[in-house]
């Protein structure tokens, strides 16, 4: 049967109108496949890497397999050369040489791989009402109230006096046991109901509840943290001073799990932004299978949860000291490479969710299933405190997603004077960095447990290979 003729009104309007594509309308069999498969691989590193440090050991790894190696000062570095540069063991950037002068510009991606958590105090342990819990301080910006009556697996780090470290690891086994902050039962709720959302559930009770035995044959006060402390002594060899100098913290247990009837979303913790992290790790990997044309570097960094302060966050002079002695060595000058350079910061954008309808501007909002979010600038009331990215930047952006065929859509964070929010792209553009925020739209973000789509996620993939390979 023919088809029906479209009007000219229709043709005009094709040819005028900007539409977002829907990923998943009139997809092939095998690009289904293919973002399917991708989703698993991801679905493995949102387990494997929970923390920050456990995101750099992984990426140490998998960069050292595909033949990266550590970076060295004073050594000369040519095309083909594939580097990281361990900060810390929290932070961490790839570069893979290209056959150009670096002076032409450096193909920079940059992703955060903290994400918001329960972070143990100094000094955590305390006993109380014949249990014991411990103390924490809340790190990044979470809404307590989700935090309570769920599953939490303690990470992290104690070093010892003499340096040596223990990592921690408990409630991801399936026969670990895992912790709990308590919540009010319902019945006796009448005061904490008549609390606004924000302040039902204070930092100060978000206590986490570790145990109810007492030391054998004791009864009096502390029986129950000596208990506990006794374990730990004995597990891991550690004294209660030793929480001092430890980076603990409890995270969901739960593992990611594919969402809906069809699979088509994952629900998991620390989408922010390992979903972005992800993607420029394997892209960066892949790029780096042969010598790519630009240098390309990827930063997986840390604190940007709490601001990028610190020398793991984006604000830290290690970046800059990695590209000066790379530049340096190699004839260059870094700060022609610099000018010359652009960035992609990966980072998660509000998804639109229909719930909640009224704090975005749908015109302007990312949807699911639309593709990688190329966001011009984020920020809050009048742009304040934000990359506003370039027109000329946008345009080149929009040429290469166009180009290689990558679904992407544009996107805002709110409505206006709703809110806002900030990533990393302001940091590197202050150093004279071409910079657009490019990432996966998150619903429930900075939940314990947030959601993204199968196919954003791919998109990402496709968007950061493309600009890899200008
Ligand atoms: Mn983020
Ligand atoms: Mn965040």
């Amino acid at each position: 049967m023919a088809k029906k003729e479209k009007s000219a009104s229709e043709l005009l309007k094709e040819q005028l109108f900007y539409e977002r594509k829907n990923a998943l309308c009139d997809i092939k069999a095998a690009e289904v496949k293919k973002i399917n498969s991708y989703a698993e691989g991801y679905k493995n590193f949102l387990n494997t890497a929970k923390t920050e440090r456990e995101a750099v050991n992984y990426a140490v790894k998998y960069a050292e397999e595909n033949d990266f190696r550590a970076f060295e000062y004073g050594k000369k570095y040519s095309a083909g050369d594939k580097i990281y540069f361990n900060n810390r063991g929290k932070a961490i950037y790839l570069a893979v040489i290209g056959s150009e002068n670096i002076e032409n510009g450096i193909n920079i991606a940059a992703a955060h791989i903290d994400s918001p958590r329960i972070d143990l105090k100094q000094c955590p342990v305390y006993e109380e009402g014949g249990m014991a819990f411990f103390k924490t301080h809340y790190y990044g910006g979470i809404k307590k109230y989700q935090w309570v009556t769920l599953p939490l697996a303690l990470h992290g780090t104690v070093v010892l006096k003499d340096g040596k470290k223990i990592d921690i690891c408990v409630g991801e086994k399936a026969d670990d046991p895992v912790f709990c902050i308590t919540d009010l039962l319902p019945h006796l709720a009448a005061d904490q109901y008549a609390k606004t959302l924000g302040k039902a559930i204070t930092g100060e009770g978000l206590n986490v509840l570790i145990g109810s035995t007492p030391f054998e044959g004791e009864k009096g006060k502390d029986s129950i943290k000596l208990n506990v402390l006794s374990i730990l002594n004995k597990t891991y060899g550690i004294i209660e001073e030793d929480f001092i100098s430890a980076e603990l913290t409890l995270v969901p247990a739960e593992k990611a799990r594919d969402l809906g009837f069809d699979r088509s979303m994952i629900c998991g913790y620390g989408h922010d932004d390992r979903v972005c992290a992800y993607p420029i790790l394997t892209a960066a990997v892949e790029a780096g299978k042969k010598t790519p044309k630009n240098t390309l570097v990827t930063i997986l960094a840390d604190k940007e949860e709490t601001g990028s302060n610190g020398n793991t966050g984006m604000h830290s002079e290690a970046f800059d000291n990695m590209l000066i002695e790379l530049c340096t060595n190699m004839g260059a000058n870094y700060r022609k490479a610099v000018s010359n350079s652009r960035c992609l910061s990966a980072d998660v954008n509000a998804c639109f969710d229909p719930n909640y309808a009224e704090v975005y501007e749908s015109k302007n909002s990312a949807f699911i299933n639309c593709g990688v979010c190329v966001t011009k600038f984020t920020g809050s009331r009048g742009k304040s405190s934000t990359n506003d990215a370039s027109a000329e930047y946008m345009a080149e952006i929009r040429s290469i997603f166009d180009n290689a065929g990558v679904t992407w859509q544009t996107g805002e964070l709110g409505k206006v004077d709703q809110g806002g929010g900030g990533t990393v792209a302001l940091i590197i553009a202050e150093k004279n960095i071409e910079t657009v925020d490019v990432g996966v739209a998150v619903l429930s973000m900075h939940a314990p447990y947030e959601i993204i789509s199968k196919a954003d996620l791919y998109s990402a993939y496709k968007a950061f290979t493309a600009f890899f390979a200008r």
